[in-house]
Parts: structure tokens; sequence; C-alpha cells
């Protein structure tokens, strides 16, 4: 049976992604030798990273002056990497999530956090809005999507500062105007490649403002001068992701991709709004694009269990939601087919038939 992967991360891949992958896991740039098993300094892998680094260049508009990185760690290194890099005094965040949360706690380790606004109190089902960023922070750091809470800024925010934002479940599913921020990194195995790397875009200028030492891991202008080459950086992960930069640049760019998913999420929020028994948990004007959060109406709640066995049954994998929100939780990253979310509200329809 034809399974639909809803994971929310690590997640579904492109199969232009996967196959080449795996063929390069066979013979790598008919080199005859395995892509696990070669230099990263050969001649061919390095064309594979520069190429990543231009596709992604090219996919968002970078402009001048900034710099693409594929480094280790997670996005969670980078919680501490953006403040010892660019906290000098003060920052602003924005308390939307679990990773927010995270990232904050990280940030106090280097100087004064003002958490502008958060919505801890409604179990994080809303971005806040009506905040104001002092003008003396050194920056403003959200996390644009809120990958287990299900909402998402899908802007770049008009404030006085320069930005800094966790893109690790919505990178390359919009336009960005990338000029607004100074750092805008992301895991990758959203909407990227397999886990292992993370992409960092990070503004030039940006760097050499803060007073303490930095170490040399840690410090964004050694994986700079170093092309991303300081360690051995994570091979398989980035030789996947140059696969996906392709199949985005084919598909028609970035562009392109956010139709496909506004098309997708429409469907599955419309199946949502106008069901007897599901409802959505994000607030209507912040629903996600990439995660669909959803439960059963209070007078349905014991048929949680129920649905979840009906929808495996029928192939769909991935759903149970995250225990901070229960109910379920549908991951429709970039490379998710508009056949899977129809199969999964057909899914759902029928369940509701039946109920
Ligand atoms: N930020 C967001 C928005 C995430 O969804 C995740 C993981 O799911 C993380 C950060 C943490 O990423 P990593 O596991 O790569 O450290």
């Amino acid at each position: 049976m034809k399974k639909h992967n809803f994971y929310a991360g690590p997640s579904i891949l492109s199969e232009y992604t996967i196959k080449n992958t795996a063929d390069a896991v066979l013979n790598f740039a008919d080199t005859g030798l395995s892509l696990l098993e070669i230099s990263h300094r050969s001649k061919e892998f390095t064309a594979v990273i520069e190429e990543a680094k231009t596709l992604v260049k090219e996919l968002l508009e970078v402009p001048a002056g900034y710099d693409v990185l594929f480094l280790g760690g997670g996005a969670s290194m980078q919680f501490c990497m953006v403040p010892y890099n660019l906290l000098n005094r003060k920052a602003a965040y924005l308390e939307t999530g679990t990773w927010a949360v995270n990232a904050i706690k990280e940030a106090k380790l280097f100087g004064e956090v003002d958490v502008v606004a958060s919505s801890k109190e409604a179990n994080f089902s809303y971005i806040p809005k009506g905040y104001t960023i002092p003008d003396d922070v050194d920056y403003f750091h959200f996390t644009s999507n809120n990958t287990i809470y299900g909402t998402e800024m899908r802007f770049d925010p008009d404030v006085n500062v320069p930005l800094v934002a966790d893109m690790s479940s919505d990178i390359f599913s919009r336009p960005i105007d990338v000029s607004k921020y100074n750092v805008i990194y992301a895991g990758a195995q959203k909407n990227l490649a397999p886990a292992g790397v993370t992409i960092v875009i990070v503004k030039e200028d940006a760097l050499g403002h803060v007073d303490r030492a930095i170490p040399t891991m840690l410090d964004y202008r050694t994986h700079i001068k170093k092309g991303s080459m300081f360690n051995t950086p994570p091979c398989l992960p980035i030789y996947s992701a140059l696969q996906t930069l392709k199949y985005y640049k084919e598909m028609g760019g970035i562009k392109e991709m956010e139709k496909r998913d506004l098309e997708k999420a429409a469907i599955l929020y419309d199946a949502i709004d106008s069901s007897k028994i599901f409802v959505g948990t994000a607030a209507h004007e912040d629903r996600s694009i990439m995660n669909v959060c959803f439960v059963m109406k209070e007078e349905y709640k014991d048929l949680e269990s129920e649905f979840i066995e009906f929808a495996s049954s029928q192939g769909m994998v991935g759903i149970k939601g995250h225990r901070s929100v229960g109910g379920f939780r549908a991951s429709i990253y970039n490379a998710m087919p508009k056949s899977s979310v129809e199969a999964l509200v057909a899914t759902m329809k029928e369940f509701e038939k039946k109920h």
C-alpha cells in the first residue's frame, strides 16, 4: 500500500533527492567511489558545496554581502551561535513555541534578553501582535514556523533593528527579503535534506561587533573564511541538499513552491473547517502551511486513537500530534504531493461518515 509521509522531521524529501542521493552512495560523480567514502576536499565534492551555495543564493535572491554556510550541530547549535556572534548587550526575542523558548534560554547566557511578547499562556496557539521592539537591541529573533504548534509568520517583520530567524521548518516555502536579516538559519531535515546539516545565511558586516572571544568552531567568520570546510562537513546531507535545490529550481523556484504549498494547505484546512468532528488548534490568521495541527472536537475526543489507527490502516504515517498539543499534526512540506493531502482528507471524511 502507498504510504503518505506526514512526519514533522526528518520528513518527506522529493523522489529526485532520494534517488540521486542513493545513486551517489553507489557511485559518486562517476568517480567509482561512494559519496560516503570520498574526501570532502576532492574536486568533485568541492563542486557540490559550491553549487549548493550558489543555488541557495539564486533561489532566495540573497543580496551581496551575505554568505551561505553549511554547518553541523543542528538548528539547536544556532540557538547559541547566534548570540555568541551577535549579542553584545541586549537582544529582543519573540516567544512563540518550544524552539523559541530554547533559543531564549541560550541567548540569556550572553546578555540581556527582552522577550517582547509571548503566546505561552495560550499554549502557543497564535503569534503575538502589537509588541514593541526597543531601539537599543542588537537584533530581533523570531521562529518563522512553529513546527509543534502549527503557527507561522509568513512575512519578514518590519522593525527598526536587524532580524534573526529560525526558519528550520519553512525555509524555501516563500520568497524572503534577506536584506532585513543578519542571520537566517534552518536545520535541513524538513524542506532540504536528511538531518545533519544546518544552513546559515549570514550578513558579513554584522560580525565582529561583540566584545567577547568566540571559540573557533562557533565563530561564523571561521566558516566564512574556509567556505564551510574548516572541519569535515556533513557530506551526504549537503549532497542531498544540492539535489533538493536543483529540484526546486526545476519546479520553477520558490514562488512556485509557495503556490503549491498554499494550495495543499487550503485543501486540508478546508476539510478541517467543514468537519463535524475535527477542529484546528491554531488561530486562523497564523496558521502554518507546513504543519497543520488539529484535534477532535470535545464531544468526539475519545475517538482520537481510533482515528490514528484507521488513518494508519489507510497508509497515513506520522500524523500523531506532538505531545504538547495532542491530537494530530500533518506536516505537508514542499516535497509532499497534493495527492497525499487529498488521501488524508478522504480518510478523514470516511472516518467522519462512520461516526
Ligand atoms: N527550530 C525548529 C523550528 C524546529 O522545528 C526544530 C526541530 O524540529 C529545531 C529548531 C531543532 O532543530 P535541530 O534538531 O536540528 O537542532
